[in-house]
Parts: structure tokens; sequence; C-alpha cells
């Protein structure tokens, strides 16, 4: 019987991991397991930024930095504004523990209880959660087979509980990179009802077809999130930046200063040098792990081209993603079952964040299975 002393509060209710946790505790027990569920880039983040974080350390940048972030990060992500936005005003910008830190701090700022909150199924699985730790809906918006948003589908899912739309371009866990007509057409729906939307565009270097669209280039009531994470191999660094309509970032710093505070120091001292890094030779790298992938499994499983991010997620045999994935990893090949993400059961993930050597020796795998 569990102790009253041990009582969970209501709100944790609905948060789960048992889905991605059974992946990770099988993977425990596998003495060297090609792991393709990996989130995370495997190029190390870039020497000059090392140097800078180490510099930062030994003068003694150890301490809290104002809540909001430092002046220079806050001047070098004004530049980022100005170069791809052409902004001129200081709009909010908020940095953040990472993209999470951002996610957390809009919902619990954005979301009251039973309001809904509109999102691509599938979706990265720390939406749902954040969500319902705010009190609110996930409201899933279909984009199967080609994860292409329908914007009629949007323009449907909304109801007079809506309170914002939540895109991410491009996807994880889809690889899916919103095109500007498609982001357009969202925009025109989120306008006629005045609704907020947040992009999450962590995975906005890595985009491999077409240039990268951001929802806030097209439509100005864009909360804007971006990170280091994924970018320069900083994962560990947790560092994501925030902008958008001023009255939304204040709120959000002012529950960050009771939450976490401020974003490590060392991490923001060294972020303006990531972001002035060219990362082209890495993003040219995913570009052919992605080539690797769809040559590797397109045919044999019907995968279309992903255009960003770095994952494929992969129609399952049968649309059985569990099985398959039950039998990947009985042959030592680490993916993740749809399910995790989805309401559906029906693909499986794939990332190819891993070296070519080991991707080319779990494609063969995954084929073989198929
Ligand atoms: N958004 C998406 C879509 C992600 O995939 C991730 C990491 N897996 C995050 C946000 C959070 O990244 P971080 O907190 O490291 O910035």
């Amino acid at each position: 019987m569990t102790r009253k002393s041990h009582t969970i509060a209501d709100r944790m209710r609905l948060i789960d991991a048992s889905g991605i946790r059974k992946v990770f505790d099988l993977a425990a027990k596998m003495a060297d397991p090609i792991n393709l569920s990996i989130g995370q880039p495997d190029f190390d983040v870039p020497e000059s930024v090392k140097t800078k974080a180490a510099e930062a350390i030994a003068q003694g940048q150890n301490k809290y930095t104002q809540t909001q972030g430092t002046a220079e990060l806050h001047e070098a992500i004004a530049r980022v504004c100005k170069v791809e936005f052409g902004w001129d005003d200081r709009r909010g910008y908020l940095v953040t523990s990472g993209v999470s830190g951002a996610l957390l701090l809009a919902m619990l700022s954005l979301v009251n209880s039973g309001d809904e909150v509109v999102l691509a199924d599938p979706y990265f699985v720390m939406y749902s959660h954040l969500i319902h730790l705010a009190g609110g809906v996930p409201v899933l918006m279909d984009t199967y087979p080609d994860f292409r948003p329908d914007p009629q589908k949007f323009a449907d899912a909304i109801t007079d509980k809506t309170r914002l739309l939540l895109l991410n371009s491009p996807a994880n866990p889809t690889g899916y990179v919103y095109a500007e007509d498609e982001l357009r057409q969202i925009a025109d729906i989120a306008a006629a009802r005045d609704l907020l939307v947040i992009s999450d565009e962590i995975y906005n270097l890595f985009c491999y077809d077409q240039p990268f669209v951001s929802m806030a280039s097209v439509y100005d009531n864009t909360l804007l999130m971006r990170g280091l994470s994924k970018s320069y191999g900083m994962t560990g660094w947790r560092i994501g930046w925030c902008t958008g309509p001023r009255p939304i970032i204040e709120k959000m710093t002012m529950l960050q200063q009771y939450s976490f505070v401020c974003a490590p120091s060392m991490a923001q001292a060294a972020a303006p040098t990531a972001m002035e890094t060219d990362m082209s030779v890495q993003v040219a790298a995913y570009k052919k792990k992605r080539d690797m992938v769809v040559e590797a499994l397109g045919e044999t499983f019907g995968l279309l081209a992903p255009g960003g991010a770095f994952y494929a997620f992969v129609p399952a045999p049968d649309g059985e993603a569990t099985a398959f994935v039950t039998r990947a990893i009985a042959n030592n090949v680490l993916v993740i079952p749809g399910s995790v993400f989805s309401s559906k059961d029906t693909h499986f993930r794939v990332s190819y964040a891993t070296s070519d050597e080991r991707l080319a020796e779990g494609l063969e795998i995954l084929r073989k299975l198929a």
C-alpha cells in the first residue's frame, strides 16, 4: 500500500513515461546496441565554444545571471532576429534552460485548466505532458500519412476553448519541414481567431532540401523558440531562447525567476560564440545520413524523404510498430515505437544522429527484418 506521505499530486496523473522507458530499460540490458533512438547529434561542441565557456568559468562567471539572460546573449539573439526577420525593435527576449525550459514556462504562463492546445500528431512527446501539467487538453491533428499539416484540419480543430497552436518545424519525430505556403495558411487561420502560435524551431539548422522558413517571419503573433542543444551539439549545456509578445515574455521571465532562476552562466557566456559558428559541414554530413536512411529504407518500408531534423518516421511492416520494434531490439537495433509520439502505433522513429558506420549497420538490420 502506498504511504500517505508518498502520495503524488493529482497533476502528475497524466505524466507517464512508460513507452520510452521500456525502450531504455531494454537498451540497458544490451551489451553494444546500435542505438538509433537518441535525440542528440553525434558531433561535439565546437572547440571555440568550449574555450569560451572554460574562460568564463576561470574568470568567475559562475554566479546567477539576470533572470532574462545576459545582455551579450540578448544582443546575439537580437542580431539573429534582425538578419532573419528584419526586426529592429527589441522584442522581449528570454534565455531559458533549453527549449524544454521555454516550453514549460510558456505552458504554465498561458494555459488555463480546460484550455485546448492544438498540435500535429505525431508530436514531440514532451508537448502532451506539459499541456497536461498546465491543466490543458492536447487536441491532436492527424497528419498521417505524409505529415503535411492540412490547414482545414487545423481550422476544424479550433473551438472556443482553443488557447494556442503549437507548431514544430523541422519536426520531431517525423522530420517534416513546413513549407512557406503551409505556414501562411496556418497563420491566416490563427489570425482570424486571434490565436497565439508557439513555434518550436529547435531543428532550424537541420533543413536539407529548401531554405528554412520560420513561422515568425509570416505571423507576428508567434512565440518563437530556438535552442543551441541540437545545432551545436550542446544538449547538456541547457541553453534555449524565446521571443514574442512582450507581456507573455515578461510573465515567463517572472516565472523563471521563481523556478529555474537563470540558464547556466558559463553556457550563456559561450552561446554567442556558438551562434556565430558555421555548422554547414555538420549539417551537410546529416543530409548525407538522411539520404542513407531514405536509400536503405525508402522502398522497403515506403518511407518518404524527411526534409529536416535528424529523424525518419518509418511505416512499420503490417502497421504494427511495437511488434517490429521488439524484433529490432532483439536484433540489437534500438528504435522507438510510434505510440510514444502519437495516438497511433503504426510507425517507428529512427534517429540517424550517429556515425555513418553504425547507421549503415543498423539500417541493414532493419531492412533485413522487413
Ligand atoms: N523541442 C523538440 C522538438 C525537441 O526534439 C527537443 C529535444 N529532444 C526539445 C524541444 C528540447 O530540447 P532542449 O531542452 O535541449 O533545448
